[in-house]
């Protein structure tokens, strides 16, 4: 008679248990249900880079002086700058200049320490090829201007994803609460 109770309040004690964790479970899938989409549909939406981020970067061939600061700065040596002293005007003239994205870092220190400003940071961040050579811009590719995405009617921009943090930090929270009170 004892074992046969004994086994009982084990058998109940499972079920109840098992019963806690199926619950659980299906708590967890609603929350997923209520929840905010996580990714956008790239290539049909865009997100607006932030103000300051760091994409491809501008190059303008007029403004360079040739003093090679941003190859000095550079922590891989990158920038190749390729000028001739010119002995009539005593002054270096920057015949070619390139940067070659398959490698650039953008750590931005060519930005920061060019004395001409004639480098800048885009948002530009679409830099997928094919052949990673082409990655190599030379200063017609750096002197493109950026393709915005806010000028680009053929897709929808998303400005920034702050309140998909905050609605799943909600849910967490949601979350923690609900199963705190199955335990
Ligand atoms: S630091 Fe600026 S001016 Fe000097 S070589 Fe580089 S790009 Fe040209
Ligand atoms: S962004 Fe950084 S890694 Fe790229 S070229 Fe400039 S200094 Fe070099």
């Amino acid at each position: 008679m004892f074992t046969m109770l004994n086994k009982l309040q084990n058998y109940s004690e499972q079920a109840i248990q098992a019963a806690r964790y199926i619950g659980q479970g299906f708590i967890v899938t609603l929350d997923h249900m209520n929840r905010l989409p996580i990714t956008i549909q790239y290539p049909y939406e865009k997100l607006i880079p932030s103000e300051r981020f760091r994409g491809r970067i501008h190059f303008e061939f007029d403004k360079c002086i040739a003093c090679e600061v941003c190859v000095r700065v550079c922590p891989i040596n990158l920038p190749v700058v390729d000028w001739e002293f010119k002995k009539k005007l005593k002054k270096k003239q920057l015949k070619n200049y390139s940067i070659d994205f398959g490698v650039c870092i953008f750590c931005g220190n060519c930005v920061e320490y060019c004395p001409t400003n004639c480098l800048s940071m885009t948002e530009e961040y679409e830099l997928s090829i094919y052949d990673r050579h082409d990655l190599n811009y030379d200063q017609i590719a750096l002197g493109r201007l950026p393709i915005s995405v806010i000028e680009d009617s053929t897709i929808q921009t998303i400005s920034n994803l702050n309140y998909l943090f905050e609605g799943n930090i909600k849910s967490y929270s949601n979350l923690k609460n609900i199963t705190n009170f199955l335990d």
